[in-house]
């Protein structure tokens, strides 16, 4: 199903022309185009759904399997060190595309990308606290 005002609906269907890595009938891998290192890219189902929360688990497991494909293929192609595979849910957690897409991010030894969090601070107190209201 596609969403008439969405534009990874427009590039996942090839209406919008992309860097295109790999294509089938479930999704597009393009290059993003606002790249936080060399061969950024995004897995997009062509069909539209908003996000993690939307998304249903058959397409969600096709997704890791390319994700790793792609990992592969991409670090061989690129030489790169490492990979952060990256996916965003809602404005508060920076989505900018309300259309589910996952990032795949190439890392190479002191890119100086800025894509991990600086580690808080937690009590033990609060660590039981959190695992009593989420497991419940
Ligand atoms: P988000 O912030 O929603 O997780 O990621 C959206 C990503 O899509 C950003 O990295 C941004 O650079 C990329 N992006 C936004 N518009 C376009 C576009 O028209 N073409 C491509 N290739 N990437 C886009
Ligand atoms: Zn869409």
């Amino acid at each position: 199903m596609k969403k008439d005002d969405c534009i990874f609906c427009k590039i996942a269907a090839g209406e919008i022309p992309s860097g295109t890595l790999y294509e089938d009938e479930d999704f597009r891998v393009i290059l993003d185009r606002g790249p936080a290192t060399k061969g950024h890219a995004l897995i997009l189902p062509k069909n539209h759904f908003e996000d993690l929360y939307e998304i249903d688990e058959e397409t969600l497991k096709k997704v890791a399997v390319l994700s790793k494909k792609m990992v592969e293929k991409m670090t061989k192609a690129l030489k790169c060190d490492g990979f952060n595979v990256v996916q965003n849910n809602k404005e508060a957690a920076g989505q900018t595309v309300p259309h589910y897409h996952l990032h795949l991010i190439p890392r190479y030894k002191n890119d100086g990308a800025h894509i991990l969090w600086n580690p808080g601070d937690i009590t033990d107190e609060e660590i039981q606290e959190l695992v009593k209201i989420i497991k419940e």
